[in-house]
């Protein structure tokens, strides 16, 4: 038996403000949309090629999956501006950050000064998204001067986009953007933007919890898509790579940050990565091992960093390739991160990262 609604609902903890930097609802928003973002190239993997333009050939079921790390992307997208703008008001005048439009008590509480406590705030509505941009747009530089709230007013124009596309989804239900503009929308708008204001709104966190684990190889994957898309022709494939490494760094355990680990001072946790690496390691070799024809070996992860990627090949017919037997690699799984590519999105060295081990490569046997 369950208890009574009300005892159901009530059963909450609040964000107090100590708590603020460690659970800030915009940042993990943003967290939660990139996250989301990342996933759209899994959500289709190898039907990438088809699934431009309204393909026929585009399976419905990467179609659901797509759409619904669409969804995920889009409005949690949204929400981090929202309480990004809100907060930025909230911070400078409280009575900005509510509606204005209905008289009562609290309103009047602020307007003459008197300290209004939390509880009784939240019993007011706030604005409109657009309403509240309107009032950020207004005070900047005059009254507020950050720098988040500067990039907000600068960009008040895609933000305003961006509502229009949440509204799309949140109140019609009707329209999805195809994977390209989604991937356009993110690596040429969203992703710079948002970076920079969370990096600023966020200064004095103990962490940035928005973003995933520094990858082993140290490419940064929300740096390289922005860079790509300030190209002439950005590469679709490459992109995709990059969002797929993003993609599994969320996945892939805090332990494993390898630069957290280089810190003398941090030896018992060194210990404790360590003996979960060996763990890791050791569920990918027992899988080697297990009857799979198609498993060719096991080579270091570039986002993890552990030795858990799994190579899958297949064995082409000698009569194919002038008498010589090969072994062709056409996909890499990670048993630790969930890192997993195929072949065609071509070797990292392809892309320029030569830093990386190719992935993918052909041998004679
Ligand atoms: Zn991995």
């Amino acid at each position: 038996m369950t208890r009574a609604l009300k005892d159901i609902f009530s059963d909450g903890f609040p964000v107090q403000e100590q708590h603020e930097k460690h659970a800030d609802f915009a940042l993990l928003s943003l967290r939660a949309s990139l996250s989301a973002y990342f996933e759209t190239y899994a959500a289709v993997g190898r039907n990438l090629a088809n699934v431009e333009r309204d393909d026929p050939k585009f399976d419905p079921k990467y179609y659901y999956s797509y759409t619904e790390a669409y969804l995920r992307a889009v409005l949690h997208a949204h929400h981090f501006a929202e309480l990004v703008i809100k907060k930025i008001l909230r911070d400078k005048y409280r009575v900005l950050a509510l509606r204005v439009d209905k008289l009562n008590t609290v309103l009047f509480d602020l307007l003459d000064g008197k300290n209004v406590p939390d509880e009784e705030l939240q019993k007011v509505n706030t604005p409109e998204f657009g309403e509240s941009l309107d009032r950020l747009v207004a005070l900047v530089p005059g009254r507020i001067s950050s720098k988040a709230a500067q990039q907000i007013k600068d960009n008040a124009a895609l933000l305003r986009k961006l509502n229009v596309l949440r509204n799309r989804v949140w109140h019609r239900g009707t329209f999805v953007l195809h994977y390209s503009a989604l991937d356009e929308l993110f690596g040429g708008h969203l992703l710079g933007l948002f970076a920079s204001i969370a990096n600023a709104y966020g200064q004095g966190s103990p962490k940035p919890i928005w973003r995933y684990t520094p990858l082993a190889c140290g490419l940064d994957p929300v740096d390289e898509i922005v860079k790509e898309y300030q190209q002439a022709s950005p590469s679709q494939s490459k992109v995709a790579l990059l969002k797929e490494m993003a993609r599994a760094a969320y996945h892939a355990p805090a332990y494993f940050d390898p630069r957290r680990h280089t810190n003398a001072r941090q030896v018992i946790k060194d210990v404790w990565w360590m003996t979960a690496r060996k763990t890791e390691e050791a569920k990918a070799a027992r899988l080697s091992q297990s009857p799979d024809e198609s498993l060719y070996d096991i080579v270091i992860c570039p986002v993890c960093g552990l030795k858990t990627l799994l190579r899958r090949a297949d064995m082409i017919d000698p009569d194919d390739v002038d008498g010589k037997a090969i072994c062709l690699v056409w996909e890499v799984h990670c048993t630790c991160c969930t890192f997993t590519v195929p072949n065609n999105l071509g070797n990292p060295t392809e892309h320029g990262y030569t830093q990386i081990p190719d992935l993918f490569e052909g041998h004679e046997l």
